[in-house]
């Protein structure tokens, strides 16, 4: 047991634990008391993993960018996880909890989601396994998001808007969380993050952990070493940077480096979504952590421009390792964001979401030598975000 994993009561140090009305209390004891028991299990693993490669598309391929290599002077690699079937690591997990879902005997799945990326995953996920699929988003996102709202109808999901609060992921988090209190025997709930409460951040981190898993041999295989000096992913809910780290947190080799949406700066909360560096503790979706609120603890709502990082809290994990200093976490802003997407398009030819390029924005604040092995984590493909990109670039009519 690691001084960075979980501990038996769902805590990571001071952070996590269940939250809960006692009316979800059967059902997150039934998933702690059986998700490591099913996800261990030969057989789900064989299902598991011939889907991650069957249907996913993995093994994502590590990509060494030489442009970017040279420009900033150390061995740069992607991992490709935009790639993944529907452009994102989100399905690792949607397909992880679908069937341990599945083997829980429930047959009806809801979700939340913001951006629409994960709504979309999970309603994939029921597609394929044939079951019932309801996604709670927030009105202000269903108008702001359509295409992907589209595209869970085509799936089969029913698409719930929600007019309660600032109607976005806060609040379609909510709705989720009282349609699994009223109907606890059937359904389950897939959380699109490593967020929720216990055992949640631990479940999807788990479900996620084969992105490093990937990374150690494909580096192997490509440098001789299974572990890069520098590793680098993004932070929302921190579900893609929980895969990325999770075979190196003991490796303390391995610096880890996690981005953070500071929106317009740090100044005005109100215009940042840099939860760690700017948020105080407390509790949101049933764990505590850090969480984005005023002087009267109000759950406040955080920018950013990118749709996926725009979450009021962050996985309690992440809010442990960087208390104890073992991630370095920086605020990333809007324009830095998007002058990293532009010149990872421009010089590798790979159009990132704009989550992704938080991660890439990263690398010229950092200090490298030249023989350093940097891993960077491409969380997903940008097509979801052209619009925001023609607009900001002024690609044209
Ligand atoms: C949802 C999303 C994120 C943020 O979620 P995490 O749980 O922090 O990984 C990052 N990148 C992409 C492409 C996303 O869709």
């Amino acid at each position: 047991m690691s001084k960075y994993s979980i501990d038996e009561n769902g805590y990571y140090g001071q952070f996590g634990g269940a939250y809960i009305p006692e009316i979800l209390r059967k059902n997150v004891v039934e998933l702690k008391e059986n998700y490591l028991k099913i996800i261990n299990d030969p057989d789900f693993q064989k299902t598991f993993q011939q889907l991650l490669h069957d249907y996913v598309g993995r093994p994502t391929a590590l990509y060494y960018a030489g442009r970017m290599s040279e420009k900033y002077g150390a061995k740069i690699y992607l991992k490709r996880e935009d790639l993944c079937h529907t452009g994102a690591h989100k399905l690792n997990n949607a397909l992880g909890q679908i069937l341990l879902a599945r083997r829980l005997g429930k047959t009806r799945i809801v979700a939340e989601t913001g951006a629409g990326q994960h709504g979309v995953a999970t309603a994939t996920v029921c597609a394929l396994m044939n079951m019932e699929c309801v996604v709670y988003m927030g009105e202000t996102d269903v108008k702001r998001q359509f295409l992907n709202v589209q595209r869970m109808r085509m799936l089969g999901a029913k698409v719930v808007p929600v007019t309660s609060g600032n109607k976005t992921l806060k609040d379609g988090t909510n709705e989720a969380i009282r349609d699994w209190c009223c109907n606890p025997k059937n359904t389950h709930y897939i959380i699109g993050s490593a967020v929720g409460p216990d055992p949640y951040p631990d479940m999807v981190a788990r479900f996620q952990s084969v992105i490093s898993k990937e990374i150690k041999s494909q580096l192997l295989e490509q440098t001789g070493r299974d572990y890069p000096d520098h590793l680098l992913a993004c932070i929302g809910g921190g579900s893609n940077a929980a895969g990325t780290f999770y075979h190196y947190v003991d490796n303390e080799d391995v610096k880890l480096y996690a981005a953070e949406a500071a929106g317009l700066g740090l100044d005005d909360p109100k215009k940042s979504a840099a939860t760690i560096q700017l948020g105080r503790e407390g509790i949101l979706h049933g764990s505590r952590s850090l969480v984005m609120m005023d002087e009267d603890g109000q759950i406040t709502e955080p920018y950013s421009i990118s749709a996926g990082l725009d979450y009021p809290g962050v996985g309690p994990m992440h809010a442990f390792l960087a208390k104890v200093g073992r991630t370095t976490v920086l605020p990333i802003t809007d324009d830095e964001a998007m002058t990293a997407a532009l010149e990872l398009t421009k010089m590798e030819g790979i159009i990132p979401a704009i989550e992704s390029a938080h991660a890439v924005a990263m690398l010229p604040k950092l200090k490298f030598k030249k023989d350093d092995i940097v891993v960077v984590t491409i969380s997903g493909r940008g097509d979801k975000d052209m619009n925001t990109y023609a607009n900001y670039f002024n690609l044209g009519e």
